[in-house]
């Protein structure tokens, strides 16, 4: 059995503890996660101890990536549980801060980041990348890691934070890390507790039919038509709706019109209440 987590509330414990082990000579790794950790967060972790000698894993369900309607208060949360499958990973300490100490009275700043946040998600959820930008800003400079790790399952997102890391002259080696999946293809995702049975059945075929569509780019199909398709597969699938299927330029999210450049499929989809996302590269 491993040794309980310890955990830091504040800025000055984790602040403490990070200059304690760097006196010491380790290196810092970062995981940012919103907790109900899965495989996916703990591969993270794993990515993250293979390169540092001290693993931060940070637990903050935050407030300002969730728009009103949406799900944060039945967010799963589950501290107790992922304390102890992050120590299970090897992760050296869990930065779980309250909500005040992120966000005190009077805290009037946000990060946002224009060109690669723009689409997509950052379309369909407005709020979402502001929110997601100011708490990772915050994060990073709060811990200052040598390098932070994030998962390509929230591959825009990835890209907004590298975005954010450049221009503000953060000084910390941003880590993507591959989509970790169930074993029918399924991304791992919190939100994935909430689905029904039959939901869940459902949901493993959006990784099916991006497989589909990426056979059909390869094979010469004009990338509007397989995105119209792709779409008309989710709902024949039993999707509820389909926010968008998108072909797109790897690094900049831009609309291609073939496949002369590294290119990415991303999509996200409803089953019921439950919002689903996932991506590839083509
Ligand atoms: P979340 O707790 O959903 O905000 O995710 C925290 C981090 O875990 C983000 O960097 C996600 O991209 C990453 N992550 C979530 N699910 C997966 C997955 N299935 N595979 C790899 N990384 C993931």
């Amino acid at each position: 059995m491993s040794a309980p987590l310890p955990i830091a509330r504040t800025v000055a414990d984790l602040r403490a503890a990070i200059a304690a082990e760097r006196k010491a000579g380790a290196a810092i790794g970062l995981a940012p996660t919103m907790g109900a950790l899965h495989e996916g967060h703990l591969s993270l972790v794993r990515a993250a101890k293979q390169r540092c000698g001290f693993v931060v894993a940070t637990l903050f369900v935050n407030p300002k990536q969730f728009a009103p309607h949406e799900d944060f208060d039945r967010y799963p949360r589950d501290e107790a549980g992922d304390a102890k499958l992050l120590a299970g990973a090897g992760c050296d300490l869990l930065y779980a801060p309250e909500r005040a100490a992120m966000y005190p009275e009077g805290f009037s700043t946000s990060v946002l980041v224009s060109s690669v946040s723009t689409m997509l998600e950052g379309q369909m959820r407005p709020h979402f990348f502001g929110g997601v930008a100011t708490v990772v800003t915050k994060l990073l400079v709060q811990a200052l890691a040598d390098a932070a790790f994030f998962g390509e399952k929230d591959y825009q997102q990835l890209l907004v934070i590298k975005q954010l890391t450049r221009d503000l002259d953060i000084p910390v080696e941003i880590v993507g890390c591959p989509t970790v999946r169930e074993h029918d293809g399924l991304a791992m995702s919190s939100r994935n507790f909430y689905l029904s049975q039959d939901e869940r059945r459902i949901a493993a075929r959006l990784n099916y039919v991006l497989h589909d569509a990426i056979k059909a780019l390869r094979a010469g199909a004009p990338v509007d038509a397989v995105e119209l398709e792709a779409s008309r597969h989710l709902t024949a699938a039993g999707f509820t709706s389909v926010d968008y299927v998108a072909i797109r330029d790897a690094a900049s999210l831009q609309p291609i019109a073939n496949l002369n450049q590294p290119a990415r499929i991303l999509a996200a989809a409803w089953l019921g209440k439950t919002r689903l996302i996932d991506n590839m590269a083509v």
